[in-house]
């Protein structure tokens, strides 16, 4: 198991602690996490805080020659919305849990450059699924639908 996707994973299990969306994210420079987040869209009735984002914030500002040399982990498949961030700030590795309970724009990063691992990890497809069957519409308000 890496251990870098089972610090995303932990961050997910503290979002269901929370009462709140059981997606997680580290961000990896140099072999070290550097930020981690997870979604807190219900706990903090935020528009925007999904794992990658809460993760790139509690980074908090990283030079982009930095940016350059990290990995970033999720537990699901990013977002448009979290694909973007990886874009603008040149994030050139992302590490994915887990894209059968949803697929963001995976192809469309990769034809950017960016190196995209799919673990298709079994833990991180039975969060989701846990989740979405208690929670249908929590779900669909965090993917827009
Ligand atoms: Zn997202």
């Amino acid at each position: 198991m890496d251990k870098f996707l089972q610090a995303a994973i932990d961050e997910a299990k503290k979002g269901i602690d929370e009462g709140g969306i059981p997606i997680g994210s580290v961000l990896v420079i140099d072999d070290k996490i550097v930020g981690r987040g997870h979604n807190r869209r219900v706990q903090n009735g935020s528009a925007v805080l999904h794992a990658e984002m809460d993760c790139l914030e509690n980074a908090g500002r990283i030079k982009a020659s930095d940016y350059k040399r990290a990995t970033l982990y999720s537990t699901l498949s990013p977002c448009d919305m979290c694909s973007g961030a990886v874009l603008l700030y040149g994030i050139p590795n992302v590490v994915i849990g887990e894209n059968k309970t949803f697929k963001g724009p995976e192809e469309y990063v990769k034809s950017r450059g960016v190196n995209v691992k799919v673990m298709d990890n079994q833990e991180c497809i039975n969060l989701m699924g846990t989740f979405i069957k208690n929670n249908p519409e929590l779900w669909n308000e965090d993917i827009g639908v």
